[in-house]
């Protein structure tokens, strides 16, 4: 069988730094557990346009839909400010997400136990969480017709409109029951059934989805609202979230920030099987360039090296060894070892960019 194949699109800003660690990870995969992926590299956002014009080639653009992951580092910065808005650095991120058609977005809210302090909620209510919400990413609100800002009468409208269909809340719910099945087989599927027809239609169709595909599943219902409250009382209450563009825009925020930092939290975008069965697949931290730290040695390299452990996962389906780089990340916060995003007001001297991924390797090391 073929190696896995990656495509590395480091980006701008802290991409490079927080990706040159990700690849110390590949290196020793390949060296100490005989597993080798295919890794080819490319431009995006920024530095893309600096060479060619755009922020995303059409030749990237094939390499990504040709391989069987993609993982992203960061793009953007403030020398790319001003560039018309059709060649912004964002603007090669949403081609990737839209020509690859990557409408579950998994946003995981873990909590390390050694960074439960960072939490602005209680200790105990964090301290272990682990859960993952699962956000339709190609439709609903933010593209709903018609949208615009009208002029009615002699005032002026603005309308967004929210339309979601069977297929597309059918196959985001799919996505979330199959996640589930590699973790604790709960869903709870939220929306706004009490107010909005197009939440009568998501609670319909998750619950057909589930009652002729995953019976096996926990399935329950809450309305987003009452779901954000519960995810501030007792987040540990959920295992998988699925809900719209919208909602889980709003909630994936919020439960990203139980965890702590932002260097801290790993996204997986995903879209419909491929070929080999594996889907389609970006995988990138949640935080953006950085400008601020950039070329500094600064930046928290976890969140990528949690993306990579997502892209083992869901695209690879190497569970143990996903497990075992959360668990070297795990082991090394026990230890201790905190990059300057991660100290708290007691201080300390942080580690660098580089010193963060070298105790991860050793943490890996010490593991087999
Ligand atoms: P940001 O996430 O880059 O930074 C916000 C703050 O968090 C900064 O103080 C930064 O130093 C810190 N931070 C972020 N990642 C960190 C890490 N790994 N380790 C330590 N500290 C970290 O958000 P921003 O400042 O709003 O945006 C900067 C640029 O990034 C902008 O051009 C923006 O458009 C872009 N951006 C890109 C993405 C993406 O590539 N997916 C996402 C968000 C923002």
């Amino acid at each position: 069988m073929a190696n896995p194949s990656i495509l590395i699109l480091a980006g701008d800003g802290i991409g490079p730094e927080v990706m040159a660690e990700v690849k110390k990870i590949i290196a020793w995969f390949k060296t100490k557990r005989a597993i080798t992926f295919d890794v080819s590299e490319g431009l995006v956002g920024g530095c893309s346009y600096d060479a060619h014009g755009t922020p995303l080639t059409d030749a990237t653009m094939a390499q990504a839909q040709a391989v069987d992951a993609v993982l992203l580092g960061a793009v953007g910065g403030p020398k790319y400010d001003k560039l018309d808005f059709s060649v912004k650095p964002e603007r090669g991120l949403l081609r990737l997400r839209k020509e690859m058609d990557l409408f579950s977005n998994l946003r995981p809210a873990q909590c390390f136990d050694a960074l439960a302090d960072f939490s602005s909620l209680k200790k105990d209510v964090v301290a272990g969480l682990d859960i993952v919400i699962v956000r339709e990413l190609t439709s609903g609100v933010y593209f709903g017709e018609p949208r615009g800002i009208f002029t009615e009468g002699n005032e002026r409208v603005g309308i967004n409109t929210q339309r979601y269909t069977e297929s597309e809340i059918a196959r985001v719910a799919r996505s979330a029951f199959e996640l589930a099945r590699k973790r604790n087989n709960k869903v709870c599927s939220m929306e706004k059934a009490n107010v909005m027809e197009s939440g009568i239609l998501w609670r319909d169709v998750v619950q057909e989805i589930h009652d002729k595909e995953y019976p096996d599943v926990e399935l329950s219902h809450m309305y987003a609202d009452a779901g954000a409250m519960q995810l501030c009382r007792w987040p540990k209450q959920f295992d998988v979230i699925v809900t719209d563009n919208l909602f889980g825009d709003l909630l994936s925020d919020m439960a990203a920030m139980l965890t702590g930092s932002l260097g801290m939290l790993p996204s997986a975008s995903l879209g419909l099987p491929m070929a080999n069965g594996r889907p389609k697949a970006l995988y990138e931290p949640v935080h953006g360039s950085a400008p601020d730290i950039a070329g500094q040695g600064k930046a928290n390299p976890i969140a990528c090296i949690l993306s990579f452990a997502m892209a083992l996962r869901y695209s690879f389906s190497m569970l143990d060894e996903a497990a075992r780089v959360e668990a070297a990340v795990e082991k090394v916060l026990a230890d201790g070892v905190r990059t300057a995003d991660l100290m708290g007001p007691a201080g300390g001297v942080p580690v660098s960019t580089s010193q963060m991924g070298d105790a991860i390797v050793a943490a890996l090391n010490a593991s087999i």
